[in-house]
């Protein structure tokens, strides 16, 4: 779904994904925990090769990288990226080879780790999967590549950030005459689900809060990087960047990124015995852990409405066997 605000002329689109997705209620997740009406968006059934975030950032990448002639697609992650598997499923779709280069930025170095969950299907969506160490490494493998478009890690960018414009005029036209929302609760690694979120929804007029949480980095980082990509994301389409109505939590982080919680574990054993809904060990998880740990605290109270937006992750469960 495309608002007339992202004019398809100055932003060129590739469809990618299953829109709308759905918005559905949670009752005995609400009742389990005894108060705020808690409802769902599914963004990990966007429908490209088990779903996700990176769909609707794709849309707006692809769709500028194939209105400039490109054949080939760099782009980055770590072991078990999310964003590298949707964008080997897009580039599979759209004919365009697909280059992932993956950093092992999540203390683990087991065989399971490695070549199950996300790098296996990266492979079985026909990328090319190359581990690299550092800058040096990186520059010698975009050298061998050649021409190329390259994304940067997670999608984010302004244009990347579009995809969730998109979605927040979406879940706008969605909860209209159902459902007046207070907050959303979504995974935040590299800022772009979330700035996008932050421009569509004052764009369309909606005062729904943002509560951010952080999986990747600290609290400080990414709220810079957060901030910054609210004003490149607002600038790209010459609107105001809004102001406030956003936070970004750090509590849920727990050691590091790609490191399990005895909270995540929790959120995503209560999700799937609850709701039949199948969270990730590493964003989804721990965003469902602060949703939990914000309504236990008093923090979100017993009369609101939350939306949980589901930002997908699946296969990385199969690589958390011992977590889960
Ligand atoms: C990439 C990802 C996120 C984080 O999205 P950003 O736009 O990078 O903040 C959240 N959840 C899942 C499952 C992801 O793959």
């Amino acid at each position: 779904m495309t608002s007339d605000r992202i004019p398809e002329a100055d932003f060129p689109r590739r469809p990618l994904g299953h829109w709308p997705t759905p918005l559905e209620r949670c009752e005995r997740l609400s009742a389990l925990l005894g108060g705020p009406e808690i409802w769902i968006k599914r963004d990990d059934c966007t429908g490209l090769a088990v779903g996700g975030n990176k769909t609707r950032k794709l849309e707006h990448l692809l769709g500028r990288a194939v209105a400039d002639g490109h054949t080939t697609v760099v782009t980055f992650g770590a072991v078990q990226s999310n964003h590298a598997r949707q964008t080997a499923a897009a580039c599979a779709r759209l004919g365009l080879r697909c280059e992932l280069l993956l950093t092992r930025s999540v203390p683990r170095a087991d065989a399971l780790y490695e070549t199950s969950g996300n790098v296996l299907l990266d492979g079985l969506l026909g990328a090319r999967v190359r581990f690299v160490t550092g800058p040096e490494d990186i520059t010698a493998a975009l050298d061998e590549i050649g021409p190329a478009y390259v994304i940067p890690t997670g999608g984010s960018n302004a244009l990347g950030a579009l995809g969730y414009v998109d979605a927040a005029f979406e879940f706008a036209e969605q909860a209209a005459d159902r459902v007046s929302v207070d907050r959303i609760v979504v995974a935040t690694s590299t800022a772009g689900t979330a700035a996008g979120l932050c421009v569509g929804l004052a764009e369309a007029g909606l005062r729904t809060r943002v509560e951010a949480v952080a999986v990747y980095r600290s609290v400080e980082e990414t709220e810079a990087a957060l901030e910054d990509l609210v004003a490149e994301t607002a600038g790209l389409l010459g609107v105001a960047a809004p102001r406030g109505g956003r936070t970004v939590h750090g509590d849920w982080l727990g050691p590091g990124y790609g490191v399990a919680t005895p909270e995540m574990t929790e959120a995503v054993r209560m999700f799937a015995r609850a709701e039949g809904v199948l969270l990730d060990p590493v964003y989804s998880g721990k965003a469902a852990a602060a949703l939990v740990g914000l309504v236990r605290s008093g923090r979100i109270g017993a009369d609101e409405t939350v939306v949980f937006w589901h930002t997908g992750g699946a296969p990385g469960l199969f690589v958390y066997p011992d977590d889960l």
